[in-house]
């Protein structure tokens, strides 16, 4: 088989939306009701969202009616944290900035040189306070893939009064999910990770949770987020967790793959280290550092080659700030800086995988006799 150009490996970013996805939205375009109206073109909308709602439950073994529909994973993150109304907020220091950055005063956990985040820490910070908690940590990172121990630090949490929240945007699709394993209060989804739209996301909100709604001026989503209802976007978000559930053996399959990128990566090239290796990992994410190669210029040179990955780093205000996640794990600048995210999915083949690693060989042999 051949290697398709240029080469998508950025799946953590977005994924390819799904053809059930595509095929179940399209076919809403056509009907235009409002899954609030009484009448029959309201009940044919009412239908669709709650056929999702179903999809979107089975994923993460939950009940139907404990899904609310979102604008996607951020928002849900930010319901979770704010709508809990907990007068203390913990979190893993290595979560998505939409769960670090969705309230003030939010408190940080830290976490290991794998990223895993700190029980002993949390069960500190929980008894140094008694005031009621939110804690929050995610299931799988979407920089390193690294997945960490929720049901633990759920049952920590829970011991002490804390109510717990777990992001699980990159984890959900690629292992399968159990919210009352993990046993969590309120679970993050969004559906473009997995192969569905942009834009539309999930909280799962337990049995016993009451959450103050973000958004307000309407009953819809049993009054925890009001506004008319995404039917097209969440139609495809529950055609593409059907399919994502269906297949969820084979996206176990991709741990393979990721392997035998690093092996060659590791293999080929001098000095190349792999973040988070050793540890368990979601199966598709790889985070490989090249020291004295900034992510930055990895990231353009090798999408000149023809391949999509992305920095282990964000950019502000023009400058390259090493990321918050591989800092959290003592990583240091110079390893941190020169970090790059490959994630895997769907589509992508062994062929895929010599490419690439040639393609990055020869990358950093060219950086490197450039910078001697
Ligand atoms: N949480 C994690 C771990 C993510 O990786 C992302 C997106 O990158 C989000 C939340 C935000 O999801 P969305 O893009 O649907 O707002």
């Amino acid at each position: 088989m051949t290697v398709e150009s240029p080469c998508y490996l950025d799946h953590n970013a977005t994924a390819p939306l799904r053809p059930q996805a595509a095929q179940a939205m399209a076919s809403v375009f056509a009907q235009y009701g409002n899954p609030s109206s009484v009448h029959s073109f309201g009940r044919a909308a009412r239908r669709i969202v709650e056929d999702a709602r179903r999809h979107v439950a089975a994923l993460v073994s939950a009940r139907p009616e404990d899904v609310v529909f979102t604008s996607g994973g951020t928002e849900a993150n930010n319901l979770a944290l704010r709508g809990a109304g907990r007068a203390r907020i913990l979190v893993s220091a290595v979560e998505h900035p939409s769960v670090l950055e969705a309230a003030d005063g939010i408190e940080t956990i830290t976490v290991d040189k794998y990223g895993v985040v700190d029980l002993d820490a949390l069960t500190r910070m929980l008894a140094e306070d008694d005031a009621p908690a939110l804690v929050s940590v995610m299931l799988a990172n979407n920089e390193t893939g690294v997945i960490q121990p929720v049901a633990p630090a759920a049952a920590w949490a829970r011991e002490h009064g804390a109510l717990v929240h777990c992001d699980a945007v990159q984890a959900a699709g690629r292992i399968p999910l159990d919210m009352a394993g993990l046993g969590v209060d309120l679970l993050t989804l969004s559906a473009h990770k997995l192969g569905g739209p942009k834009g539309v996301g999930a909280l799962i909100v337990g049995d016993d949770v009451t959450l103050s709604p973000l958004l307000r001026g309407g009953g819809q989503e049993r009054g925890r987020r009001a506004g008319t209802e995404n039917v097209s976007g969440i139609a495809g978000f529950g055609a593409a967790a059907a399919a994502a559930l269906s297949e969820i053996e084979q996206a176990r399959d991709l741990a393979v793959l990721r392997d035998s990128l690093e092996e060659g990566l590791l293999r080929n090239i001098p000095g190349v280290r792999v973040v988070g290796a050793g540890i368990a990992r979601i199966p598709n994410t790889s985070c490989i550092a090249l020291p004295g190669v900034s992510a930055e210029t990895q990231v353009m040179a090798l999408d000149l080659a023809g391949f999509a990955v992305s920095a282990g780093s964000a950019c502000s205000s023009g400058k390259v700030k090493a990321s918050h996640v591989l800092q959290a794990m003592g990583l240091t600048e110079e390893i941190a800086g020169c970090a790059i995210r490959v994630s895997l999915g769907r589509g992508n083949i062994e062929a895929d995988i010599d490419a690439f690693v040639a393609a990055y060989r020869e990358f950093a042999s060219r950086a490197r006799t450039s910078a001697a």
